[in-house]
């Protein structure tokens, strides 16, 4: 799996999040697949950290 298949975006009008890989299928163009909106935001998946706390 590669870090373009993590990333996911929000589409400003419904809210809803369409992940790469659905744009991908659908052409590569940047759409919502639920309300079919063309202002997505990049969201960035979150990224789990450890720190050391001792
Ligand atoms: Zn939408």
């Amino acid at each position: 799996m590669s870090e373009k298949d993590e990333l996911m975006y929000k589409c400003i009008r419904c809210g809803r999040d369409t992940s790469y890989k659905e744009l991908e299928m659908r052409g590569g163009r940047i759409k919502c697949s639920h309300c079919g909106y063309r202002v997505l935001q990049k969201k960035r998946p979150p990224i789990v950290r450890r720190i050391k706390t001792d």
